[in-house]
């Protein structure tokens, strides 16, 4: 047994997690004590001396040297928030992510002798760091567990149930595998993940993830997350959901209590109406690729964003077009917003330009005013060039050497926007590297960890 308690201060890590490793008949091991009598002084000492920064480099050398067999680790609050230390923490081990309501965490730490981390009051402190670590703390744990009206004894024995039962039924697990059974996903993919399934019952804590589409069959992401799981050791295996019905996908992910799901077409905008939570992104986008289920909450986000302005972050401040008006249209608009563009918007249905153009502050109009514009930025977001197409949305005398010009067209690998932009002198970005970022985001919201770019390249092959 080896499992890391994890959450807010006043959630009952240390209590319960002592309690948990008497129960587990295993070693338990708390970092804050670990950091204390490597330094010979207490967090509140360090603190005082050598700041927050001192204590969280020691924090890190500790979890860092944290034995790797069987034991109870508990942890501090802030230490999830750096991805190396979840990195470490998470390899080989199951992570619980307990909470507690704001009051209960105020009554439990209203006497702590713990330096506090802020200037605010005590309840302000704790409401602050809760929302701006909330997603950080879900995006490492493999579940979350309420501990408000819970005795340490009872979440302890709660948790030992967790690790040798796990949360699936037998009839979820029949009917799950029913359902992938008649999906239509390759058989070899079938089998492997009856494999899995039926392993839960020696092996209760793996956990699915897995890509929700119609269709879902063509997507790369099943073979790269779980090239990633596999590498940082995680006890997790990804899937492919392909049904035309979202609610039937939901369905199955409950029966098998998946913690993660990867959303693409056509159930962007549906997905929307099942979140209990959903960050600022996918509200402005108005779509979500990315949910988390935790403690029967289901949280959404949007990488998609992400994997439009982090190529193009060098660009700040440019002038920018986007091709169409649909989903990545949106997507686009509101990450080059993001990088201070002054960006427009054509599409071959002008109202939907204008549309998106006053959700997102831009200007817009028909194709034909490209070449008006003369812009440092181009983003293609139509599926104009996509496999078997062999137009480009734009002539080679539309281009001039210095643009930059990004196809979010990942098929083929370089489409004939690509190919015309390379010959025009343009800097070319493809699809591919959308989706690299996005999944690498992605990847860091499902587990905590930063999985370096060209891992993901590597893995994606
Ligand atoms: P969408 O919502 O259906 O929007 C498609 C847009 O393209 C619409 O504005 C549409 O114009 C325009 N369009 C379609 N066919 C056209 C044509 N023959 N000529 C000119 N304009 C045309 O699709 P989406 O979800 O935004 O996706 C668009 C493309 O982005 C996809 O095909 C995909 O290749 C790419 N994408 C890539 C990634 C990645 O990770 N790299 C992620 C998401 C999407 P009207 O409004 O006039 O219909």
């Amino acid at each position: 047994m080896n499992v890391v308690l994890t959450g807010f201060r006043g959630t009952g890590k240390t209590e319960s997690g002592r309690l948990l490793a008497r129960l587990l008949d295993v070693p338990f091991y708390d970092t804050d004590a670990l950091v204390e009598e490597e330094a010979g002084a207490t967090v509140h000492e360090i603190f005082e001396q050598e700041g927050e920064e001192g204590f969280r480099a020691r924090e890190k050398r500790a979890i860092a040297g944290l034995p790797r067999g069987p034991g109870v680790f508990a942890t501090g609050g802030g230490a999830v928030i750096d991805p190396e230390n979840v990195e470490h923490l998470r390899r080989g081990r199951t992570v619980v992510l307990l909470n507690a309501d704001e009051s209960t965490i105020e009554k439990r730490i209203q006497h702590s002798t713990r330096p506090a981390l802020t200037r605010m009051g005590l309840r302000a402190e704790i409401h602050a760091l809760m929302e701006s670590r909330r997603d950080v703390y879900l995006a490492a744990a493999d579940y979350c567990i309420d501990t408000s009206a819970r005795s340490a004894n009872e979440v302890a024995i709660g948790i030992k149930r967790l690790l040798a039962e796990g949360v699936t039924k037998e009839s979820g697990r029949r009917e799950a595998l029913r359902a992938f059974a008649g999906s239509g996903i390759h058989q070899s993919e079938a089998a492997e993940l009856a494999t899995m399934v039926k392993a839960l019952s020696e092996n209760p804590v793996l956990r699915f993830y897995g890509i929700a589409g119609y269709p879902s069959l063509h997507s790369r992401s099943p073979p790269l997350f779980r090239r990633l799981f596999s590498y940082f050791d995680i006890n997790a295996y990804y899937t492919r959901f392909h049904d035309p019905a979202l609610t039937r996908i939901l369905g199955t992910a409950r029966d098998l209590d998946v913690r993660g799901l990867s959303v693409t077409i056509p159930f962007k905008q549906e997905i929307m109406g099942h979140l209990d939570r959903m960050d600022a992104h996918c509200r402005a986008i108005g779509a979500c690729n990315t949910v988390l289920f935790c403690g029967g909450e289901a949280h959404g986000y949007n990488t998609d964003w992400l994997g439009i302005r982090d190529p193009l972050a060098s660009l700040r401040g440019s002038r920018a077009v986007v091709l169409g008006a649909g989903g990545a249209a949106a997507a686009a608009a509101y990450a080059l917003r993001a990088l201070e563009m002054e960006v427009t918007l054509l599409n071959r249905t002008v109202e939907r330009a204008e549309a998106l153009a006053e959700r997102f502050g831009c200007y817009h109009g028909s194709l034909r005013d490209f070449g008006s514009i003369r812009p440092d930025v181009v983003v293609n977001a139509t599926p104009v060039g996509m496999e078997s197409d062999t137009a480009s949305p734009l002539k080679k005398s539309d281009l001039a050497p210095g643009m930059t010009v990004f196809d979010l067209v990942y098929t083929p690998p370089e489409t004939p926007l690509i190919r015309i932009a390379r010959s025009a002198g343009c800097t070319a970005i493809t699809g591919k590297e959308m989706f690299i970022r996005q999944a690498r985001a992605q990847f860091r919201q499902f587990t905590g960890i930063d999985a370096p770019l060209e891992m993901i390249r590597e893995f994606l092959g």
